[in-house]
């Protein structure tokens, strides 16, 4: 096996070595690289641009970004994707790429990454819905060498919760806050035990609940991505320490 964790220049064939619901509606696919190489090991928080290999021409060139949801390492990629209605690509992933088939990647990109002088105070980081993908893969990380990390995670309920165990498992062992918001809790679903908050994060509880000296990333839908800048812009956080990646 030949060892290349360099970054490479354009397309490199990953196979799919395995395929993991994490919901209804989101599976994560993991790749290694086709010929046994190393991969780039990726900054928690970049993305993981790609085609699919196929010769059929509806979906042959197009290519799409999807954040890698795995702790940095050189042996095997994670993405975690929630299937779209009418999505071309996400439909694709979930219905026909099976374990043995292949992508063209390009290397892992993207500059939505926890920065130097973030390491010097708390870091927040907030997600809602699918948006979770890049701060998880940035909690992997800094959970290996801090504590003050607050962790917010915004979800329907707990039908709709992806990595409700991961991340319960990193912030009961690293011992940091970890909050679960429902916006539509089930009957079943149990605040304090399921979630912390029904409803959505807001400027009152952000002001209550979350260091306003820290640095924040967060990613979600474009209303909730408004509205926490909004929040944050409102409570005096400084420009500088608000950082968020667009899903589009
Ligand atoms: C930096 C970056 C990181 C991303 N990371 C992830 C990730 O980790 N997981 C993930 O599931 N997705 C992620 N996305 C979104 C992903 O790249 C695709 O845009 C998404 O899967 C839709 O692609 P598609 O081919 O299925 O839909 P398309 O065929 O491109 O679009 C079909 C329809 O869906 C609408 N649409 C497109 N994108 C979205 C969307 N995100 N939400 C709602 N409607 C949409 C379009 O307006 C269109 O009407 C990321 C996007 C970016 C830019």
């Amino acid at each position: 096996m030949s060892i290349s964790n360099i970054s490479w220049m354009g397309f490199k064939e990953l196979v799919l070595v395995d395929r993991v619901e994490e919901c209804p509606g989101i599976v994560s696919f993991y790749f290694k690289d086709k010929n046994g190489d190393k991969l780039a090991k990726h900054k928690p928080g970049q993305f993981l641009p790609f085609k699919i290999k196929t010769d059929d021409s509806k979906y042959k060139d197009a290519i799409r970004t999807y954040s890698l949801s795995i702790v940095s390492n050189e042996n095997m990629y994670r993405i975690s994707v929630k299937k779209i209605d009418g999505g071309l690509i996400s439909s694709y992933l979930h219905d026909k790429l099976n374990i043995g088939d292949s992508i063209e990647a390009m290397a892992p990109s993207g500059v939505f990454t926890i920065k130097e002088s973030s390491k010097n105070k708390p870091i927040v980081l907030i997600s809602a819905g699918i948006g979770v993908t890049p701060l998880l893969s940035m909690l992997y990380e800094e959970s290996k060498t801090r504590d003050d990390i607050y962790f917010v995670q915004a979800v329907q309920n707990s039908d709709i919760h992806p990595f409700k165990d991961d991340i319960k498992y990193i912030s009961d062992d690293k011992g940091f806050k970890n909050t679960i918001f429902y916006s539509n809790p089930l009957d079943k679903d149990q605040e304090g035990i399921d979630y912390d908050f029904i409803g959505r994060v807001n400027t009152e509880w952000i002001k209550n609940n979350l260091p306003l000296d820290a640095d924040y990333y967060f990613c979600g839908p474009p209303p909730f991505m408004k509205g926490v800048e909004a929040s944050l812009l409102e409570l005096g956080v400084d420009k500088d320490s608000i950082n968020y990646e667009l899903f589009s």
